[in-house]
């Protein structure tokens, strides 16, 4: 085997550090779309069909262990879906880091199979003591 073998997956996990970088703002949560219907009566979303309000732009977070919902225009929703988007791809990322850097020591340290192998010793039994 060749000594100056380039380490594995180098560049792959070069891209993917390169991305991370990229990563510029991250809002965590779900937005989902939500139709509703009003107090008011005789409003057409009681009528039979209904034509239900909306959509409105539901963000839904949890903080501090309390469920956190704030609607957003669709402007808003416009200047901050990529830090939604971000969230979803940070995961992603870090997935494929974890795998590729798996790799990348599978086939570093299978080529030093000749290394000792060190087992840790066992945890010593605590004496026995009679009563
Ligand atoms: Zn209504």
């Amino acid at each position: 085997m060749s000594k100056t073998q380039p380490r594995p997956f180098a560049a792959t996990r070069k891209a993917i550090a390169a991305a991370l970088g990229e990563i510029d703002g991250l809002l965590p949560g779900t937005v989902i779309l939500r139709h509703m219907r009003c107090g008011k009566a005789g409003c057409k979303c009681k009528a039979d069909p209904p034509t239900l309000h909306g959509p409105y732009i539901q963000w839904t977070r949890t903080a501090q262990n309390k469920t956190v919902t704030r609607y957003l225009s669709p402007d808003q929703l416009g200047r901050y879906q990529s830090w939604f988007d971000n969230t979803r791809r940070l995961k992603d990322l870090v997935a494929k880091l974890e795998i590729v850097s798996l790799q990348a020591l599978e086939s570093a340290e299978a080529s030093t199979a000749k290394a000792p192998v060190h087992r840790p010793t066992p945890p010593r039994r605590p004496r026995q003591v009679d009563t």
